[in-house]
């Protein structure tokens, strides 16, 4: 006998009405997470719960909303986190390495990058490639390239080419108008600039509404930059040189090495300055000093990209660690014997000077975050020998090292940059209806920051990777 299906309809309409069903559902997407503990960086952990995609989104946080999955993942016992961002990356330093970075990127749950230097328009095409791919590239804002005075560091001498010369304001003030219109991201003021030079970037960026980063030029003070609306600093660069009881005579004589009547290149130009200042400045910090920083930077909410993996991991030399140079196995195979060769060919001594600056650059990080300081996550990937991808989790490490939490650590890396670029309310969280870029990791993170690179899948854009370090 056959079965009663439903009533005025044959078996084979309905299996055919069952099916057109089933792959309206299909196509939609549906992937469900079950069981998991969600890492939510604002409202921390909820457990066990249900986490549903559809196409690029979240859809549903907390329920099912579906009887049809195209996949479903269980997630029990195991932690979910929003997709992380490396905050200060050069793609543009190794143009060869640059072409397997974004999918590096990925294998470690870096969704999102923020390009801190590089030529515009080689950025721009990456740029362009991650917006069309967007679930197989990650996420990328860009500054181009590093915006600098008559005498700039990167000049593609030594270094690659990451800056651009201004010899005057009204050459700065071409400079940026084209580099807005051209689309960057944000801007990237450099150490070479003039005061006044420093002022127009700052002043046509409040007007077009952009903003701007960078290192505190080395012919002003922070407090002066922070006071003009600085948005953010890479490296803490060049905080310590006015926290010293004489830092209006160590700013006199940096103007008057900074006139360059030997005619120094501007690389050697900056670092003769800062031999003779920095390390002095750190061995001669004053409290009161220090504090009024403090307390400008917070008021002014100028944040902090402190970068301490790109001071650690070469100053104490922990590239030369069996655990990093097992991680070189994910670069391609050219870059990594680069890499292995020179690693192998550097000493193992630790200049006493490089790290009292390192030691103060993470006591800095922590006495800033106890300040209010907002903080974001980034390395200066691919420069020493920072593997993409697998060093913004060291990074991580090291904020948590300097006596961050976990959760605080996590936030520098989801959230705050999706709020450095207006993107809070679609980006950054585990809530309905942001975009599904999200780590699913093994073991919990609040428990040990490490385990964020106990990575079991990662989503881009609503895609799954399984086991993405495993793939090759
Ligand atoms: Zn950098």
């Amino acid at each position: 006998m056959q079965p009663q299906l439903l009533p005025h309809m044959n078996k084979k309409t309905f299996l055919f009405v069952f099916f057109i069903f089933l792959a309206c559902d299909v196509s939609s997407e549906k992937i469900l997470i079950h069981n998991v503990n969600v890492i939510d960086p604002l409202d921390g952990i909820s457990k066990n719960t249900n986490v549903e995609i559809s196409n690029n989104k979240i859809s549903s946080v907390g329920k099912k909303t579906s009887f049809f999955y195209s996949k479903k993942i269980d997630g029990s016992g195991k932690y979910l986190i929003p997709g992380l961002w490396d905050s200060h990356v050069h793609l543009y330093f190794d143009q060869e390495l640059a072409k397997d970075m974004p999918m590096l990127f990925l294998k470690f749950g870096i969704t999102s990058i923020r390009d801190t230097g590089g030529d515009f328009n080689f950025l721009d095409s990456i740029k362009k490639l991650s917006e069309k791919y967007s679930k197989s590239y990650p996420r990328l804002k860009i500054s181009g390239p590093l915006i600098d005075g008559k005498f700039n560091v990167y000049n593609g001498e030594r270094l690659p080419n990451l800056s651009v010369k201004t010899e005057n304001v009204k050459e700065t003030e071409n400079v940026v108008n084209k580099l807005i219109a051209s689309g960057a991201d944000f801007l990237k003021a450099y150490e070479m600039l003039s005061p006044e030079q420093f002022e127009i970037i700052m002043k046509i960026a409040k007007k077009k509404k952009i903003n701007v980063t960078g290192h505190i030029p080395l012919s002003m003070d922070i407090e002066t930059a922070s006071n003009l609306g600085l948005n953010s600093l890479e490296h803490i660069k060049n905080l310590e040189l006015w926290a010293t009881k004489d830092k209006n005579e160590l700013l006199k004589v940096r103007r008057g090495m900074m006139k360059n009547t030997r005619n120094l290149s501007g690389l050697n130009l900056r670092g003769m300055i800062h031999n003779t200042q920095k390390n002095y400045a750190i061995n001669n910090l004053d409290k009161d000093e220090t504090i009024k920083i403090y307390e400008a930077l917070a008021k002014n909410n100028t944040w902090q990209i402190p970068t301490i993996s790109i001071y650690k991991v070469p100053i104490y030399k922990i590239f030369k660690d069996d655990y990093w140079i097992e991680n070189l196995k994910y670069l391609p195979e050219k870059t990594r014997e680069i890499w292995e060769e020179r690693i192998n060919f550097s000493n193992k001594n630790i200049n006493p000077k490089q790290k009292d600056f390192s030691d103060w650059v993470q006591r800095t990080t922590k006495e800033m975050h106890d300040y209010g300081i907002e903080f974001m996550a980034g390395t200066d990937t691919p420069l020493g020998f920072l593997i993409p991808g697998f060093s913004l989790h060291i990074e991580l490490e090291l904020l948590v090292e300097s006596g961050m939490s976990e959760l605080d650590a996590i936030k520098t890396a989801t959230i705050n940059p999706s709020r450095y670029f207006n993107m809070e309310n679609y980006l950054g969280l585990i809530k309905e209806g942001y975009i599904a870029d999200l780590i699913l990791l093994n073991t919990n993170p609040l428990e040990n920051i490490k385990n964020t690179l106990d990575i079991s899948l990662v989503v881009k854009d609503g895609k799954v990777y399984e086991d993405p370090l495993k793939i090759d």
